[in-house]
């Protein structure tokens, strides 16, 4: 324990410590799966499954750990794995990568991310990101001592215009953030939205970093479309996925970075010096798990659209407005068009504390100007989950 007069010190002491960080506060996130917990509510807050995924990738995993070695792999990752990731992204999305020289396995996409930033910016350089965006992009791209320039996307179909992404662009932009399919916003852009990024970052011959960790979460037959495939896009992307998401097991932090072999081989250097490798027996499960065919992948697919479905149809038979999702695991709520008359961070404190759900913000995935009327909510639970939380979501609207 730490008496106050130690915290008075270690608060003096802390303000040598990174300023990036420092000014952070924690992650939305955090505070509403602590408040979640203070007030024993249901939490469609934070984005996870609530049942484990893929029960054989498990049980490789299990196995491989008793019975195969634990000693460091190679750092890039496993040879097994590097290949099975360049095999699966040819059989779903048509790309010809080079798993030895142009895949890299990281520990989660969060990793990919940082190591991309740290790999391929230089201080002052500029990077274009869009709002709404996922929370560790800000903290990462100041980190490498980049600046981040914003790309304003807004209800309701969050679509990329062309002039505004023009606008942003400087002779210092070094590199794009593109998220695809989008969280929080559950938009799946296809190929008019993807051409007008693509064409931008070839004009401007800029680096494209693509988050695609929701690719195989999509929904209604839409096919994820990778930005790498663009004309002029093979060699200036950076292709993020995310075992986690793939396999719905979002605690196992088996991320890849897909790139031309230049750009593979700096994020490489910079993964080395972050994290080095990542669990071997992971990697291998993950390897056995890619090489899974659309058996695997329809059923999980429709399994997670029936439960958007649930909870949408709960919400929309207590006059809540929905904003069709999709992609992802998440299902937005539109305040003003239900009729609720609050801030979605407001809506949110009060839902929590007063009415036992927990969810999240959208505003919270702005840095400026924030869209504030709509909460993001994870609908990847059991049905059971999904009922009480209609409920409880009726009871909150009941307050305003
Ligand atoms: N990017 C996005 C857009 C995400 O939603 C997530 C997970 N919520 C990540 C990256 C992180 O993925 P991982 O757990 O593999 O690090």
């Amino acid at each position: 324990m730490i008496d106050s007069a130690d915290a008075a010190r270690l608060k003096t002491a802390a303000r040598g410590f990174n300023p990036v960080l420092a000014a952070q506060p924690p992650t939305i996130f955090d505070v509403m799966s602590t408040l979640a917990r203070e007030m024993g509510a249901i939490n469609l807050g934070q984005g996870f499954p609530d049942q484990d995924g893929a029960e054989d990738v498990r049980t490789f995993a299990a196995r491989s750990l008793m019975q195969d070695s634990n000693q460091y792999p190679p750092s890039p990752g496993l040879p097994e794995l590097r290949q099975a990731v360049a095999d699966h992204y040819r059989r779903f999305q048509h790309l010809d990568l080079d798993g030895m020289s142009e895949v890299v396995v990281t520990s989660g996409a969060t990793e990919a991310l940082m190591a991309a930033a740290m790999a391929l910016l230089s201080p002052g350089d500029e990077v274009i990101v869009f709002q709404p965006l996922y929370d560790a992009y800000l903290p990462m791209i100041r980190l490498a001592g980049a600046v981040p320039r914003f790309v304003r996307l807004q209800p309701p179909n969050w679509r990329v215009s062309a002039e505004a992404l023009e606008a942003a662009f400087t002779p210092r932009t070094r590199m794009l953030l593109f998220n695809n399919p989008l969280n929080p916003s559950a938009v799946v852009y296809g190929e008019d939205e993807l051409r007008i990024v693509a064409e931008a970052c070839v004009r401007h011959d800029v680096i494209a970093v693509c988050d695609e960790v929701w690719e195989h979460v999509v929904f209604d037959g839409r096919p994820h479309i990778p930005l790498m495939g663009l004309p002029g896009m093979r060699e200036r992307t950076v292709k993020i996925g995310s075992a986690g998401k793939i396999f719905s097991l979002t605690g196992w932090k088996v991320g890849f970075a897909c790139a031309a072999p230049p750009i593979a081989a700096a994020i490489a250097k910079a993964h080395a010096f972050l994290t080095f490798t990542t669990s071997p027996n992971l990697q291998r499960a993950v390897a056995y798990g890619m090489a899974k065919d659309d058996a695997y992948f329809a059923p999980m697919r429709r399994d997670f659209a029936r439960s958007r479905d649930r909870l949408a149809a709960g919400l929309q038979a207590e006059g809540f407005s929905v904003l069709p999702s999709q992609g992802t695991y998440f299902l937005l709520l539109d305040l003003e068009a239900s009729g609720i008359d609050a801030t979605d961070t407001v809506f949110c404190e009060r839902a929590v504390r007063e009415a036992g759900i927990a969810a999240i913000p959208v505003s919270a995935f702005y840095a400026e100007d924030p869209v504030r009327s709509v909460v993001r909510l994870c609908f990847s639970k059991k049905d059971e989950t999904l009922d009480a939380g209609i409920e409880r979501l009726a009871k909150a609207r009941r307050l305003f």
